[in-house]
């Protein structure tokens, strides 16, 4: 809490500290610690998390970054939040990020603007640029985020942080506002690969109140990451992905994408080329499946249900519909009203099948694609952000440049397969590059194992 307090004015990268709650759970750690009863404690007691505002917290504001959710205080905890409790992990408070998480810059915070630790003139990435820029300026051991396209792992490579996005149904949803429903994975953002496994397995697991949660338990990832960190590969096979790379991606982060790829071979691993040759329409059809589903999603925020509400002004009769369209123009930001309008578009009458259904066939084939790759790799590599850090402002006036920050992370949310960004040293200018490992489904430990021999 120190710590926060003397890094918030240059960071902001909470929205709200709850420091009541966290030193009241840390009292109850210290009590069972007092009273000789430390055996009972699980392994991470005590340690405490940031969590994404995006992620519902009884008692707790959240507003996902957006004013249509302001005032608004959760009547309950998602899944997520009540294993973190149980596991008597202090929650800090929660962190900002793009609205409704619609973003790569955390510029599209309807309430201010987060600054990477490494050059406070940059953006931390986005959406979870909160969570990543807590971690990273030692606020926070430990965060939780959200990645629907990269929201988890862009930032993170961005602020030289671990990010996971763990297979999707790996994680619960349940208490996740959600974006894009089937894209959408809780995970966590760490300082280590062996931290982020840690934090993986308090969360992780079968959760009946999430319809797309699979019934099955989650590999050892702890363990992975210990072998990992023995840093002897001899046996396992990576597989560079020819399409994640050249044009688009700055020279200073495919240099150090090398490096990391020599590395592993100095370790023992075998590195192998494959094609992926359908990931080059992924950001395209992402940007049809994304909006359909948030037009759907945020359909919710009618002024009725939760937070803000505007009643129409003078002159405009007073009706509900109008209460509905007065609260939603003032409630969301520009960003989030063009994904509606995208999405509603892509939905309707006579244009489902060309948009809609051509995205999908591309989503089938991207799942192919990797089922192809996984037969000649145990794992796969590419850089996790085309780029490094980018300058305030820089991409905001260009939704396409904004865009295109995810073009090497959305492959895994298309396919529900996990993959994680981990730091791959600094480019010329100081700034941090991120490394990306993809794993099979429900086998995130197989890409924890050279994460933690790499880092
Ligand atoms: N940056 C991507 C987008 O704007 C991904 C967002 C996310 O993962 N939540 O959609």
């Amino acid at each position: 809490l120190e710590v926060i307090e003397a890094a918030e004015p240059s960071i902001d990268a909470f929205l709200h500290v709850s420091r009541d709650e966290a030193l009241a759970q840390a009292d109850d750690v210290d009590k069972k610690l007092a009273s000789g009863d430390a055996e009972s404690l699980p392994e991470l007691a005590g340690v405490p998390v940031a969590i994404k505002d995006m992620i519902v917290t009884k008692g707790i504001p959240t507003t996902a970054a957006s004013k249509i959710l302001e005032g608004w205080i959760p009547p309950y905890d998602a899944t997520v939040v009540e294993k973190l409790k149980a596991a008597g992990m202090p929650i800090l408070g929660k962190t900002n990020l793009d609205e409704f998480a619609q973003g790569s810059s955390t510029e599209h915070s309807a309430f201010k603007r987060t600054c990477n630790p490494w050059d406070t003139d940059c953006v931390p990435g986005g959406s979870g640029g909160g969570s990543a820029a807590a971690v990273g300026a030692f606020e926070s051991p430990l965060a939780l985020g959200t990645d629907t396209g990269g929201s988890i792992r862009q930032p993170s490579a961005l602020t030289g942080t671990v990010g996971v996005k763990p297979t999707y149904g790996g994680v619960s949803r349940y208490g996740a506002i959600a974006m894009a429903s089937s894209l959408d994975q809780v995970g966590p953002v760490a300082r280590t690969v062996l931290d982020a496994a840690l934090l993986q397995e308090v969360i992780g697991g079968y959760d009946r109140r999430d319809s797309t949660s699979i019934p099955k338990p989650i590999p050892p990832l702890a363990q992975a990451a210990r072998e990992g960190a023995r840093m002897d590969l001899h046996g396992m096979k990576v597989g560079l992905v020819k399409e994640l790379g050249g044009k688009g991606y700055q020279p200073d982060v495919e240099a150090r994408f090398n490096e990391g790829v020599q590395l592993l071979q100095d370790m023992g691993a075998e590195v192998v080329e494959v094609s992926c040759p359908h990931f080059s329409y992924a950001l395209a059809a992402y940007y049809i499946i994304m909006p359909s589903e948030v037009s759907s999603n945020l359909a919710r925020y009618d002024g009725m249900r939760y937070g803000l509400r505007v009643m129409p002004p003078e002159g405009m009769e007073q009706t509900a519909a109008n209460m509905m369209a007065v609260t939603r123009e003032a409630g969301f930001g520009d960003e989030v009203k063009r994904r509606i309008i995208l999405g509603i578009y892509a939905l309707s009458a006579g244009y489902y099948d060309a948009w809609y259904g051509s995205a999908q066939k591309v989503r089938t084939l991207i799942i192919r694609d990797l089922e192809a790759a996984f037969k000649q790799a145990d794992v796969l590599i590419s850089p996790a952000s085309p780029t490094t850090a980018f300058k305030f402002g820089e991409r905001m006036d260009d939704p396409l440049a904004m865009y295109l920050s995810d073009v090497a992370t959305i492959p895994a949310n298309m396919a529900g397969s996990p993959a994680m960004s981990i730091p791959a040293g600094l480019s010329k200018d100081g700034l941090p590059v991120g490394f990306q490992f993809f794993a099979p489904q429900m086998r995130d430990d197989v890409m924890y194992k050279p994460a933690a021999a790499l880092e």
